[in-house]
């Protein structure tokens, strides 16, 4: 085991999205590779925006993603409890400490205040922030604020001078201290807020690297010198983590990727039929790289692999198309059985299998899952694909669009013509169809392939777009393929 602590701290609001699942499998990925430790905690301190759905959202979708956590939720550890709503009285015992050590003091100022000093600065061009108002108040001036009846916040002194640190992703970052005010730790209502907990709990839970998206850059010198003060009162042990960030993942047109976008969504990929290893291959892809190029690896070749210093700082883009692409080539990796049992609860849903399937499901199965196999860009397509082979007869449909365009008149003839050749047929094989129908119709009839089989194939798998037309028919036996037929002759 390594010292390496890492960890992944989302908010449970909303749902999960795509760029939550990057940031948890990068530290994921990092605390694998050195044997170290991956912690998950919840930051759950916003009880107006924080919601047991999500947060119950959050902890399936990284089960269905296979990022299991060595210490957290439902896990435990020695750093416990990791939801930060069972903290409350840690959070306010280090803002009292650092209340006494001077670190952080009471401001009274209300919020028009605090407008007026902005529209202030706006006016006058200097940079808008909080100017220091009640920083060093006398005790007769807090006493006399406190009498009026005014609520206070807890604010960070930032210390004045720049704030310097070495990002493991951007290189060197510097902020100047003019561009960090001091800040709030406690609402005037006693909430502690992220800019406090976060840190404390980073601090206490010996987190030794911060690996999070470049959003909460800006963030990260009031965590450096709030490190520092933490180490005085006692509750960081003087090391301060590294820190990270990872480049912003880019949607449509050179905008960030928003929650609100539709392809952030978690769990529209797992509706979807994305294989969790494929969604996590692509998600690695943005900005990291395996090096030689390699675009498809499986989580414990990116946990060998992973080196920060491969960590790129340019924007990513996320790239639906190519994520679909990734999860084909997934899908093409697994073995026939593996496929079909992760097909299975689809058809089981869709009416289509018994829960389990019966033996000539099975066996239908087997023969028709590696026909479409080639095909599939997610699993629910396989559902539509397979399901005139799985069927009660008296169930079966012709797409509409589809009938409509292929069985007109004139392929009534060409019906007909299948129907005798293959009544005919003495023995039932994939070759055989084939023959018999290539001789009826495109020699017999003369009809060029396209028109030829059209017909036969919408009247056989209900749509113009099919696993293999000879294959399937094998598979669904003379019978039902001829009453198929047949009944395909009378939609007109
Ligand atoms: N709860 C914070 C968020 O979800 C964590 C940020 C961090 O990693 O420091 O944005
Ligand atoms: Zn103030």
């Amino acid at each position: 085991m390594s010292d390496v602590r890492v960890r992944f701290c989302p908010s449970p609001t909303g749902n999960p999205h795509v760029g939550m699942v990057r940031t948890a499998l990068f530290n994921w990925a990092f605390a694998r590779h050195v044997g170290g430790t991956f912690v998950f905690r919840i930051e759950d301190t916003d009880s107006a925006r924080d919601s047991e759905e999500s947060y119950d959202a959050l902890l399936d979708s990284l089960r269905w993603l296979g990022l299991t956590w060595d210490e957290g939720p439902e896990v435990g550890g020695p750093y416990g409890p990791y939801r930060q709503s069972q903290r409350l009285d840690i959070y306010a015992d280090v803002a009292a400490k650092l209340l006494d050590g001077g670190f952080a003091y009471r401001c009274y100022c209300t919020a028009e205040e605090l407008d007026a000093q902005r529209e202030l600065a706006k006016k006058e061009n200097r940079a808008p922030g909080y100017e220091g108002t009640c920083r060093d108040l006398t005790a007769d001036q807090r006493n006399a604020f406190e009498a009026e009846g005014r609520a206070s916040v807890v604010r960070f002194r930032m210390p004045d001078r720049d704030c310097t640190w070495n990002d493991l992703v951007r290189g060197e970052v510097t902020f100047g201290h003019e561009h960090v005010p001091d800040y709030v730790l406690v609402r005037g209502n006693g909430e502690p807020l992220y800019t406090l907990v976060n840190p404390v709990d980073d601090a206490m839970m010996r987190i030794t690297h911060v690996l999070r998206g470049e959003d909460l850059l800006s963030s990260t010198p009031r965590q450096i010198a709030l490190y520092e003060a933490l180490a005085a009162i006692g509750v960081s042990d003087g090391t301060t983590p590294l820190f990270g960030h990872l480049p912003y993942v880019m949607g449509e047109g050179n905008r960030k990727l928003s929650k609100r976008d539709p392809e952030s969504a978690l769990l529209m990929y797992r509706e979807e039929g994305y294989l969790p290893e494929a969604l996590l291959n692509y998600l690695a892809l943005l900005g990291w790289s395996m090096g030689d190029d390699q675009e498809f690896f499986s989580m414990e070749q990116m946990a060998a692999a992973f080196q920060i210093d491969r960590v790129s700082a340019n924007p990513a883009r996320f790239d639906l198309k190519k994520c679909t692409s990734i999860n084909g080539d997934w899908i093409r990796s697994l073995s026939v059985d593996d496929l079909i049992a992760r097909i299975m609860p689809r058809l089981a849903d869709a009416g289509l299998v018994s829960n389990p399937p019966s033996v000539d499901q099975q066996a239908i199965l087997k023969e028709a899952v590696p026909l479409i196999q080639e095909r599939l860009e997610n699993l629910k397509q396989a559902v539509g694909m397979v399901g005139f082979l799985l069927v009660q007869p008296e169930e079966f449909t012709l797409e509409e669009a589809d009938a409509k365009a292929v069985l007109g008149e004139d392929a009534d003839e060409t019906l007909a013509a299948a129907i005798t050749a293959l009544e005919a047929l003495p023995e039932w094989s994939t070759d055989a169809i084939h023959e018999a129908l290539k001789s009826a119709l495109v020699e017999g009839l003369g009809l060029k392939p396209k028109f030829a089989f059209g017909p036969v194939r919408v009247a056989i798998t209900g749509r113009r777009i099919s696993p293999p037309l000879f294959e399937s028919m094998e598979i669904l036996g003379r019978d039902v393929s001829l009453a198929r037929l047949n009944s395909a002759r009378s939609v007109r």
